[in-house]
């Protein structure tokens, strides 16, 4: 029996005897199957020829990326706190060297997770550091791999410690959640929003949309739903999905002069 993971999603299915015909999560509308069809590798084989980075991004914060690049390529982040750090999103490959320099910033007490392409393999991250994985349960339906250490929260906020919350905002899945960090960047607060909401290319502004491979947009309702969920934080700096995905400032100004600039777009009203 293997747990098989998709090579075009990087998701760690429930373990089975030969690979799964299907990745659900790619044959849906957001994602794709890759140009080969449908291919699958394992934690061994990826463990071969792949290392995690782990980087310092700020104070008590450490991104955690594999290397060569695998799947959507997304990095996780690693929040710092003496209340137990949390890990949020999540990687494919674990490895013993990831969970040694994990350990050595003070191992993880809580991993929660954005949105289902980057469930990944957090079922096997959650048992390697025996925590909880906080999945929205609106996005219960994604979870390839069910399990015990899953706790499918059903509010539109949790406090998973003084200061670390995390919100759902709906969007591009409807349980996408993003998470605020209160004592990031230098206490004017942090956003970690994968990509429920997207750092785009010029980094001062971010975009929202249902498939970012299929350039499926989100209706100006949920735009809206999106900018009001995080209205209630302050927060000055927004890390987004991957390495460069980075609001380095005024971030929260960027999230709602965005919603506009899109929904005049989407709207034709210009
Ligand atoms: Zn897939
Ligand atoms: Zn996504």
């Amino acid at each position: 029996m293997t747990h098989y993971i998709c090579i075009t999603c990087g998701t760690q299915f429930a373990q089975t005897v030969e690979a799964p015909k299907h990745c659900p999560i790619c044959e849906d509308e957001r994602q794709y199957v890759g140009k080969g069809g449908q291919q699958w590798t394992t934690l061994p084989e990826l463990r071969q020829g792949h290392r995690n980075r782990i980087d310092s991004l700020e104070n008590n914060l450490y991104g955690i990326g594999t290397e060569p690049k695998f799947a959507i390529a997304q990095r996780a982040l690693l929040i710092q706190s003496d209340a137990g750090n949390v890990l949020w999103d999540c990687v494919s490959l674990i490895d013993d060297d990831t969970i040694e320099r994990v350990n050595a910033l003070g191992g993880v007490s809580a991993i929660a997770i954005s949105h289902p392409h980057y469930y990944a393999s957090a079922v096997e991250w959650a048992i390697a550091f025996n925590v909880t994985l906080y999945l929205h349960a609106a996005d219960r339906q994604w979870v390839m791999r069910p399990n015990p250490c899953i706790q499918f929260w059903e509010e539109n906020k949790l406090e998973l410690q003084a200061g670390i919350t995390i919100i759902r905002a709906g969007g591009h899945f409807a349980g996408g959640t993003v998470c605020h960090w209160l004592a990031g960047t230098g206490r004017a607060g942090t956003l970690l929003t994968g990509d429920v909401i997207q750092v785009v290319a010029d980094r001062r502004w971010v975009s929202f949309m249902y498939s970012y491979p299929n350039y499926i947009p989100l209706s100006a309702a949920k735009v809206s739903h999106i900018v009001d969920a995080v209205a209630p934080y302050q927060f000055d700096r927004i890390y987004g999905a991957w390495w460069d995905a980075i609001v380095q400032t005024n971030a929260k100004a960027s999230v709602q002069k965005s919603a506009e600039r899109y929904i005049k777009a989407i709207k034709g009203t210009d």
